[in-house]
């Protein structure tokens, strides 16, 4: 596992957005709530989704994208959300007056390729993110449910150990319990491995989209139909997908092409810019003491945050990050400043930026309230 390597995280930033009668517009009954999953040609064909889901008076509305997909393609978080909050579906749901809570943004690790075969080191044992065990597959998002399952495995693996007076197999029988009960299989699976080995590449990928895009791949999603809802939701093929731009961006534009209902109108409203976003987050800054140090501001070693950061972007002097021209030498170049204050703390610029990165001391920083 190697913590700097963007194609091992997802980057996901998210919106809390006020819809006070939230169960009407989504027809819910008494502690119903409902959650909707989006991909396709909304994101400019960055490797990732979007997904909404309702809580009490408010919708979380939320983007997910592979990190190295993010870097690869120059995207911006923000405007990837922003196209997601003003998808037509989501102002039906949303209504015409927006007002977003909370901008939030944090990175988590893709199981699939990282989670660790052997979390602990004797008594020291690595349960939930930490472990790498964030499972994100095609419909499958599983972060909390791991990371509780792994947490209970934990404890009763410390309460054996200690019982038999042996504490120090603590870890092991950790381990071994993760593998029993199937969690590293899902988190791991091996049907991965071998689709990755074979279909990773550019080639395979052209061939798969190619054979989607053609008269007898669209013939044929057309002939699955309502089967193509079940399989798609399927652990078995979601756990086999290859992490490419197919599953991600050509197989749902063409469902959608061929079976999907257009959705019509266009939202009245915009979302807040960054510089409102970052004015409406709470800080408590330990002014002084920035949490992170800029190690390298070549715009080579540093400059994919600039865009990566969700609370920069290019031309915007207010974010974290910020591209600026200097001259050395009687040349003119780009170099990046960091100013920590606007942080939300996702860690991104840790593995995208040559950085010295850490919390924020004693739990300052950035305060979130809608979680
Ligand atoms: C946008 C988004 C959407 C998601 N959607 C889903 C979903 O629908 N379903 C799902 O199951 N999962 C989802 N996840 C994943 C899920 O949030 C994580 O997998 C889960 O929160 C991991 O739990 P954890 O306890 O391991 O880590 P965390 O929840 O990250 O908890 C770690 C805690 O440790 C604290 N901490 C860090 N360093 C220190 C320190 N030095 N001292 C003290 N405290 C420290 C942090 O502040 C944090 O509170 C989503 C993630 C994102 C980003
Ligand atoms: S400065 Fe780094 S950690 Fe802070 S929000 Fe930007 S990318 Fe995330």
């Amino acid at each position: 596992m190697d913590w700097e390597e963007p194609a091992e995280w997802f980057q996901g930033v998210k919106a809390v957005v006020d819809v006070p009668d939230v169960d009407e517009r989504f027809d819910l009954g008494p502690d119903e709530g409902a959650a909707h999953l989006f991909s396709g040609d909304l994101f400019d064909g960055v490797r990732g989704g979007g997904f909404v889901y309702t809580n009490r008076d408010s919708l979380s509305v939320g983007t997910v994208f592979h990190l190295d997909s993010l870097v690869a393609e120059e995207a911006e978080p923000h405007e990837l959300l922003d196209a997601l909050l003003t998808h037509p579906l989501l102002a039906d749901w949303i209504g015409d007056e927006y007002r977003e809570r909370e901008y939030a943004a944090k990175l988590v690790p893709d199981s699939k390729k990282v989670a660790h075969r052997d979390p602990h080191e004797d008594r020291l044992v690595l349960v939930g993110d930490a472990g790498g065990q964030m499972q994100a597959q095609g419909p499958i998002i599983k972060g909390m449910n791991h990371a509780v399952t792994a947490g209970a495995l934990a404890a009763e693996a410390f309460v054996e150990a200690k019982s038999r007076g042996d504490t120090d197999s603590a870890g092991e029988r950790y381990a071994k319990k993760l593998r029993d009960e199937g969690v590293m299989e899902k988190l791991r699976p091996k049907r991965y491995e071998v689709a990755s080995a074979l279909g990773e590449n550019e080639r395979a990928t052209e061939l798969a989209d190619r054979a989607l895009e053609s008269r007898l791949g669209r013939l044929g999603v057309r002939a699955l139909d309502d089967r193509l809802e079940s399989l798609y939701s399927s652990p078995f093929l979601a756990m086999l997908a290859p992490d490419t731009r197919t599953p991600y961006v050509t197989m749902p534009t063409v469902i959608a092409e061929e079976l999907g209902t257009r959705v019509g109108g266009e939202a009245d409203y915009e979302p807040p810019d960054l510089a409102d976003r970052i004015g409406d987050l709470t800080y408590d800054t330990d002014v002084g003491n920035p949490h992170i140090e800029l190690l390298d501001n070549s715009a080579e070693a540093s400059g994919a945050a600039v865009h990566a950061c969700p609370v920069s972007a290019r031309g915007f002097g207010g974010g974290c990050y910020r591209e600026e021209t200097v001259t050395v030498n009687g040349h003119e170049e780009t170099a990046v400043s960091l100013d920590t204050q606007p942080c939300v703390e996702c860690g991104t610029c840790a593995i995208v930026a040559e950085t010295d990165w850490e919390h924020p001391r004693g739990g300052r920083g950035v305060e979130f309230r809608e979680g």
